[in-house]
């Protein structure tokens, strides 16, 4: 018989307390007092991937942080062919306002794999968390099962393709709340029900955040490849165009020809979930064939989370060139790490970066270039912007304050809905 299991990713538990440094008492003990009358709550944390993107990594942070608050936290994901997240790029795709749509048969293929993932949703929950569009129609498959069920969109839903929003609203409309990351997400046809607004954040003490020191950073470069004795501007992205990389290459080309010795490093993920990351791969390289100083880094070839972070941290110029962005975690990844950003003016982005603190935003190729040359030519403003980013973060975008938000909306769902 072949089942298609939900899949566990088993990810252990760690200690709020380990957060008191970064995050500050105040912060850790609101955690605790929040989550006292919440012991034992069963709760299931359900997207598409265990590794590549924005969910996977706030998922592996936050899941063993909820189990140190005494809930019993899952995180399962939703077993798919590529066929399958062909068909959830696309809707994601839809959703951010791509005009491609989604064919009857590409539809069916969704209803299908979500059928037969539904058959597997066995144990009891008290919360259900369906991240993003693939697992949404489960809700809906499996029943409500005196679940409080959330949808949490990760996505810019703002202008969505009307003929995919049509179809998904009546499966949203069975969710007892959806959660965006801003207010204008929530697309205006979407039904009724509450709406709740919860950005995303970081993890100060994963291994992509944590404190390295110049000397490491340096060497973990230096084996990698690039040239440490020159600037260097780096874009950490899954390969996507809503992340615009050939816009990344027109804008380094060009500073490069104002500042010869500068080298662009393009740091990209692979997700199981995003069966176009190997296309816009190929699109890249060969655009930038012809240029020794562009660097093409994946995770499949050993660029992990130290890296990432070396990268962040060396680059003197973090560019984040997004034409749609849900929120852009790598934002805060940089200005945390004291390295001043880049970025398109969109989405999610705004929120954690504005004019004067953090970086600068840009809406074509020829504003980027400008602000990375004011930024190449001034250091010193450089490490101001990303020193007021980096407080930003602290004070908005660290895990406990996303972790509060989400107990304080699961709180309060339950006294409505009770079981
Ligand atoms: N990332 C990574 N390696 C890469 C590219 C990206 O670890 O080669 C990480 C990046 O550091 C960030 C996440 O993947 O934590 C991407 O999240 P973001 O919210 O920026 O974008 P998304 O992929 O969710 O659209």
């Amino acid at each position: 018989e072949a089942m298609m299991m939900l899949q566990n990713v088993e990810v252990g538990r760690s200690s709020l307390d380990t957060y008191r440094a970064s995050a500050g008492d105040a912060a850790v003990e609101e955690l605790r007092r929040l989550a006292a009358p919440l012991q034992g709550l069963r709760v299931l944390h359900l997207n598409a991937t265990a590794y590549g993107g924005g969910v996977a990594e706030i998922l592996r942070s936050q899941v063993p942080l909820l189990r140190d608050l005494g809930i019993v936290a899952r995180w399962k994901t939703i077993p798919g062919s590529s066929e399958f997240f062909a068909v959830t790029k696309a809707i994601h795709n839809a959703l951010q306002g791509g005009t491609r749509g989604v064919t009857p048969a590409e539809w069916e293929i969704y209803e299908q794999t979500s059928a037969r993932a539904a058959e597997n949703v066995e144990e009891s929950y008290d919360i259900v968390v369906v991240h993003d569009p693939q697992p949404l129609m489960l809700r809906h498959l499996v029943g409500r099962r005196d679940a409080v069920w959330i949808w949490r969109c990760h996505i810019d839903s703002s202008a969505p393709d009307p003929a995919v929003l049509a179809k998904l609203a009546p499966l949203l409309g069975e969710y007892d709340a959806a959660v965006y990351t801003l207010g204008s997400f929530a697309p205006p046809d979407a039904p009724p029900g509450r709406v709740e607004i919860i950005p995303p954040a970081i993890d100060p003490l994963s291994p992509k955040n944590i404190d390295l020191d110049k000397g490491l950073t340096t060497e973990i470069l230096d084996w990698i490849g690039v040239d440490v004795t020159r600037p260097l501007l780096v874009q950490v992205s899954r390969f996507d165009h809503w992340k615009d990389p050939l816009g990344v290459i027109a804008a380094y080309r060009i500073v490069k020809r104002r500042m010869p010795g500068v080298q662009l490093a393009l740091v990209g993920s692979m997700a199981l979930d995003d069966p176009e990351g190997w296309q816009v791969y190929h699109e890249i390289s060969t655009e930038a064939a012809d240029d020794p100083d562009i660097y093409l880094f994946t995770n499949l070839t050993g660029v992990g989370n130290i890296e990432v972070n070396a990268f962040q941290r060396l680059a003197e110029v973090v560019i984040q060139k997004s034409l749609r962005e849900g929120f852009g975690l790598v934002i805060s990844e940089a200005t945390w790490k004291g390295t001043p950003v880049v970025a398109g003016r969109a989405g999610g982005i705004p929120l954690q970066l504005t004019d004067g603190v953090g970086g600068y935003l840009v809406d074509s190729v020829e504003e980027c270039a400008e602000r990375i040359l004011d930024l190449l030519r001034d250091p010193e403003s450089g490490r101001r912007l990303a020193l007021a980013g980096r407080e930003l973060v602290r004070r908005r975008f660290l895990l406990p304050r996303l972790i509060g938000d989400e107990l304080r909306l699961y709180a309060d769902l339950l006294e409505q809905h009770p079981a």
